[in-house]
């Protein structure tokens, strides 16, 4: 076991039962200082903690690491040190942190420009994201969609089942949790008419889902293993896909969704790290076909992690839509990641790759406006009275996610993005 995950370890700064930032997660992240500086930071509690700071008066004495390195946009140059350094800093947070430590906690003089309150600070894209890749790695939502828009009889496609299909997204329009966008516009082609037509989208929707930050590179015409990918994941983080689904319709075919899903997509700021989420492995899929030798993996690849989504109308009350679990995903990580590369294709630090829609086996657990609402012939009623399809201008839409076992919880914050009127032209 990782030491400072060790579940007995608690801490003297205060830490509320349902936090997701207890002294066993230590998540990285970047936030915006009063002067307008990007500085990387952790969490504990309530409270971000500045590592420039606790950098520059000598706590992380005895770790190799650059004197600037934490006075950064983001974090690509922090988790290019490797595993070995980003293990060391986290385990050095868990020391500084243990009620059984007094030295920082002595330290009174330093706490205020250590510690900071997370509702008073901005927090910031933790990663220059290089290339995004989206796979369509969950069962029940590749099921669902393949019901709807096909074949009830044969909802999976022939590959489904042999490899996690995915797509090359763009990385440009992928923003920090609690950014607004426009409604998208583009190109329709509504059943009941002969010619496309040119307008805002009708059905945007969100895509419950989450993602994996690459923390290692590699070279062209290098692959890596199932057994290996842990070593090049550094940690995941909450992710919509946000979709125009009535554009998505009529652009996908034959090379798959292009001006559907790169508008936006926002993910929260928080990278729990690989480390951190070890402690919550579940069994993965049982795969039948049984899939090709570079695809089989051994151990406990999933991650008990529960997520839910809500949505909060323009000055309304949030409700409650859905909960799903990673746990629901056929393909795990490792094989994503088995299978990017198996070609040769290279990977970057900071690149991310997204899980796919997460639905699970139950109606309430699907993971997007349109299977919840089957395509919009089940519409949802929301606290205020008012009924959602689809997603509505001056929505907020929310997602959380945390773990939970023996008493540690370990979270991820929130991911939550506010939908403009389109802009007219
Ligand atoms: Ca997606």
């Amino acid at each position: 076991m990782i030491d400072c995950n060790n579940p007995q370890i608690k801490s003297w700064k205060y830490v509320s039962a349902d936090s997701d930032f207890s002294i066993q997660n230590l998540p990285f992240g970047i936030y915006i200082d009063v002067s307008g500086k990007k500085i990387a930071c952790s969490a504990i509690g309530d409270e971000i903690i500045d590592l420039a700071i606790l950098h520059q008066l000598g706590y992380f004495n005895g770790i190799q690491l650059p004197e600037k390195i934490f006075q950064s946009e983001f974090l690509n140059n922090f988790i290019a040190l490797g595993k070995s350094l980003t293990r060391s800093v986290r385990q050095r947070l868990s020391d500084l942190l243990n009620e059984n430590n007094d030295v920082l906690k002595k330290a009174t003089e330093h706490h205020s420009s250590i510690f900071k309150k997370q509702t008073e600070v901005v927090m910031s894209l933790p990663v220059q994201i290089g290339d995004y890749t989206d796979f369509y790695s969950s069962i029940d939502h590749a099921t669902n969609v393949g019901k709807m828009f096909r074949d009830p009889q044969n909802a999976l496609l022939p590959n489904w089942k042999h490899l996690p299909v995915g797509y090359h997204g763009r990385a440009s329009s992928i923003c920090v949790s609690g950014h607004q966008f426009h409604r998208p516009k583009g190109q329709t082609k509504p059943a009941d008419v002969e010619q496309p037509v040119y307008g805002p989208t009708r059905l945007l929707d969100f895509e419950l889902e989450t993602a994996f930050i690459i923390g290692k590179k590699t070279s062209m015409g290098e692959s890596v293993s199932t057994e290996n990918a842990s070593d090049y994941i550094f940690g995941m983080v909450l992710f919509n896909d946000w979709s125009a689904r009535d554009i998505q319709t009529w652009e996908y075919v034959p090379l798959g969704p292009f001006l559907a899903k790169n508008f936006a997509s926002t993910i929260s700021p928080w990278i729990i790290t690989l480390d951190a989420l070890e402690t919550f492995r579940v069994p993965g899929y049982n795969q039948d076909p049984k899939v090709l030798r570079y695809l089989q993996y051994e151990g406990e690849k999933n991650i008990d992690i529960r997520l839910e989504v809500a949505i909060q109308p323009q000055n309304g009350i949030e409700t409650h839509i859905c909960t799903s679990n990673y746990k629901y995903m056929y393909w795990t990580m490792e094989q994503q990641l088995a299978h990017h590369t198996v070609n040769g294709c290279n990977i970057n630090v900071g690149d991310m790759m997204a899980s796919g829609t997460i639905s699970g086996p139950e109606p309430n657990e699907y993971g997007s406006m349109l299977e919840l609402t089957w395509r919009g012939t089940k519409p949802l009623t929301l606290k205020d009275g008012s009924e959602r399809k689809f997603i509505n201008d001056g929505d907020t839409v929310i997602i959380r996610g945390h773990c939970e076992r023996n008493g540690v919880r370990v979270g991820f914050g929130e991911c939550k993005a506010t939908v403009l009127p389109v802009i007219n032209s």
